[in-house]
């Protein structure tokens, strides 16, 4: 092995495939694959400090190096991704994809979380870019969380400690959550279920959701819309090697087939230099780089 790593009981494994959403991605070092909490715990507790360690979730964020990801990957799964409802909270493990938190909540008759069904991540995922779409997003809903800091130290966070901002939040780089309790509010299930169709057809509409795609590209500024700006800018449509920037939503960038992680990036920097160029306005990447 290539480094030096403490004992676990979960699984190791070396020069092991990543892939995002867009379909894209390179070797990681190392992927980790923790059997529990303890585990995960212990590993952080004893791995070397000159070692980079990362979390990844369910990679539909970001844009994996084709050159490979340095130390090692991390990747919750098992009892990370447990899901149950009491009263009105919703407790999730890390590794749950927002789409099933949605659906445990829709079946326990629990309103609040409908905007989960159209995000594709996990719930870890979710709190470090404190996901939303159509008016809610996860500083709205979050309780607390229970996070390891890279000492393997348990901490309990309230919403408050987290600093939340427009997709993302002041912590997140210092932490891996493990737990999240949400708020939710007594409802039926037809009612909410009503409420992510009617979510589920307006994203349909509007997004390459059917697409090899890693969600928005930019993070909206406070001037105008993304998706607007790269229009004006005369973007839709534009092309890097397999990369595209979507005809249907111009904020999307897709995987037309063979495009590497070079392409997209190329693209998404040419985009933001013609909109620098046509508004004035510095796009700022929401999609994350892993290398
Ligand atoms: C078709 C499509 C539609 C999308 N629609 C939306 C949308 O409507 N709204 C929206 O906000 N986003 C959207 N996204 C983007 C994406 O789904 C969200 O940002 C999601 O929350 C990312 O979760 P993930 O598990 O995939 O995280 P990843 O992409 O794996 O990682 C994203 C970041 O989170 C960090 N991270 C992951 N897990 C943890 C953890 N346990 N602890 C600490 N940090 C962690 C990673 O290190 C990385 O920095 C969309 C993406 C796609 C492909």
């Amino acid at each position: 092995m290539t480094y030096a790593l403490p004992k676990v009981r979960g699984i190791y494994r070396e020069n092991a495939e990543l892939k995002s959403w867009f379909d894209v991605g390179g070797k990681a070092e190392i992927l980790f694959r923790p059997a529990d909490l303890v585990d995960l715990q212990d590993f952080l507790k004893n791995c070397p400090k000159e070692i980079p360690v990362q979390i990844l979730g369910a990679a539909s964020n970001v844009i994996i190096s084709d050159d490979g990801v340095k130390g090692v990957v991390i990747r919750l799964s098992g009892e990370f991704a447990k899901i149950s409802c009491e009263g009105e909270t919703v407790k999730a493990g890390a590794a749950a994809l927002c789409g099933n938190v949605a659906l445990h909540s829709k079946n326990s008759a629990l309103a609040g979380l409908e905007f989960f069904s159209g995000i594709p991540g996990s719930v870890g995922g979710a709190i470090a870019m404190n996901a939303g779409c159509y008016g809610s997003d996860i500083s709205q809903i979050l309780m607390s969380a229970k996070a390891l800091d890279f000492n393997g130290n348990l901490i309990e966070l309230s919403n408050a400690d987290f600093g939340f901002f427009y997709r993302g939040n002041k912590i997140s780089k210092n932490f891996i959550f493990v737990e999240a309790v949400f708020k939710a509010v007594k409802s039926t299930v037809e009612a909410v279920s009503g409420k992510i169709s009617e979510l589920n057809i307006q994203r349909e509409k509007a997004q390459p959701i059917r697409a090899k795609t890693g969600g928005s590209t930019f993070k909206n500024p406070e001037e105008k819309r993304a998706w607007q700006l790269i229009d004006e800018a005369g973007c839709r449509g534009m092309i890097e090697g397999d990369a595209q920037i979507s005809e249907k939503h111009c904020n999307f960038m897709i995987n037309r087939g063979k495009a590497s992680a070079r392409n997209l990036i190329d693209l998404g920097d040419k985009v933001k230099k013609l909109v620098k160029e046509k508004s004035g306005v510095n796009l700022e990447w929401e999609i994350k780089l892993l290398k």
